[in-house]
């Protein structure tokens, strides 16, 4: 603080939420910067779970203002449906703020979504099927409406009428059969402007002031930097851009203010969705990763997550291109009852080492990890990993420390927080 960013390391569902709950503590405001409802934050406080789309994590907090800003898209509908819930669950929505540049998700992004995903073939990424790839070729395209035409009748309506006759001339071109019915659409999206009205204004003015005044501010990162639409595995990732200069372009803040960026990582790697994934394990292994500790099952999706070893070649890109000052280390309680722990430190690639990421998918494909085996620690029950975190890190099994200081020194970066379960009391900071 006072302008800390969590990002994602990996492919996301790192447990950014969790982390970004436990700094919120100290937070006055968290700002969701990009991506949209196809990211799910899990949130646990006490007994209570909460899954997240779009709402920022400091929600639950009732002295802390969230921030919904200028680089998020925007689903009206799933958005007022998480107000109702942590309202209706004790918790008032008043500290939110929607930027009114946000782009909106329209009911013809969706159905343009599942029809492009269908003629994509192999370039098909899995999508959400959320309108997410469709609302960000839109914002780029000019044919977008922002929040500030949702909160506007005239200017709804006036968008509306321009945009819905190409839409559908697209769907029809698709092959599609939907057939948009203008006023409906006005209807329904011009109600939610009127909901959503009284939390749209200019954030990046509201938080270019909070930042003058050294307000603690942190920026929630959604998705992870393999998923990028600039550094990720292209084009198999999201429609966003998922680094840390993000932060700035999608809060609408200057750089200049981002003082620390923690990359958030898994103790192994997962992903859901398609593309080439080295170090991916289908055995045994997968099975334990998959299974321990909560399950590897998307919050959005609820699909199966893909797994398998930690791979540094991923985390070496997240620390260069984030310029990350520090890592938390999640989920090292799903690794406890694995004899062996690999680490991929390098692909070989046609007789060569790779230690930087490659662009090409085909490389990617083709590319054999190289592994250092670590020993493993045991299995515990999550009351157990509780009572270690709450005792410091000098409690943490033996070879959790020397697991943690390899990934120290072959990364360059230190580990400043450790998690070792799902639930808040379950992480700690490490000074070691
Ligand atoms: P995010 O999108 O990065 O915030 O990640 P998600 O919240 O979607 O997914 C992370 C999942 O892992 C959630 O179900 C969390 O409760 C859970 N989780 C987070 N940290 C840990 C951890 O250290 N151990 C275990 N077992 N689960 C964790």
């Amino acid at each position: 603080m006072p302008a800390t960013v969590v990002l994602g390391c990996q492919f996301g569902d790192e447990g950014k939420g969790k982390i970004i709950d436990f700094l919120g503590e100290r937070a006055d405001v968290v700002v969701r910067f990009q991506g949209g409802a196809n990211a799910g934050h899990t949130v646990q406080v006490g007994d209570e779970l909460f899954a997240f789309h779009l709402m920022p994590s400091g929600i639950l907090r009732p002295r802390t203002l969230n921030v919904i800003a200028g680089g998020v898209v925007v689903e009206p509908g799933q958005l007022l449906a998480e107000i109702d819930e942590v309202e209706a669950r004790g918790h008032p929505a008043k500290n939110l703020r929607i930027s009114d540049r946000a782009h909106v998700v329209m009911p013809y992004h969706k159905i343009l979504d599942g029809l492009e995903e269908g003629l994509k073939g192999s370039l098909a990424a899995g999508s959400t099927r959320r309108g997410i790839a469709p609302v960000f070729e839109d914002k780029v395209g000019k044919w977008g409406l922002r929040m500030c035409d949702l909160v506007d009748p005239d200017a709804l309506r006036e968008r509306l009428s321009l945009v819905v006759p190409i839409k559908q001339r697209l769907i029809q071109a698709y092959g599609g059969t939907d057939v948009l019915d203008l006023e409906a659409i006005y209807t329904e999206y011009a109600l939610y402007g009127k909901r959503l009205a009284p939390f749209v204004t200019d954030t990046s003015v509201l938080l270019d002031g909070m930042l003058k005044r050294r307000k603690r501010v942190l920026f929630e990162g959604a998705q992870g930097t393999l998923l990028c639409i600039d550094h990720g595995i292209y084009p198999y990732g999201t429609s966003s851009n998922c680094t840390a200069g993000a932060a700035a372009t999608g809060a609408g803040v200057s750089p200049r203010y981002l003082d620390t960026i923690l990359g958030v990582a898994k103790a192994f790697t997962s992903r859901v969705g398609a593309g080439p994934f080295p170090t991916e394990q289908q055995d045994d292994v997968a099975t334990h990763l998959r299974e321990t500790g909560g399950g590897e099952y998307g919050t959005t999706t609820h699909r199966p997550r893909r797994v398998g070893w930690i791979d540094l070649v991923i985390l070496r890109a997240a620390v260069r291109v984030n310029g990350l000052t520090g890592l938390a280390v999640t989920k090292l309680d799903v690794l406890g009852g694995l004899d062996r722990i690999r680490v991929c430190t390098a692909y070989r690639h046609h007789g060569t080492t790779v230690k930087e990421f490659p662009a090409s998918t085909k490389v990617l494909a083709e590319a054999e990890p190289v592994y250092r085996d670590f020993k493993g620690w045991p299995e515990l029950p999550e009351d157990d990993w509780i009572r270690i975190a709450k005792k410091g890190p000098r409690a943490l099994p033996r070879p959790v420390h020397r697991y943690l200081a390899f990934l120290e020194s072959a990364l360059k970066v230190r580990v400043d927080i450790a998690s070792v379960g799902r639930s808040r009391a379950a992480t700690m900071a490490l000074h070691r």
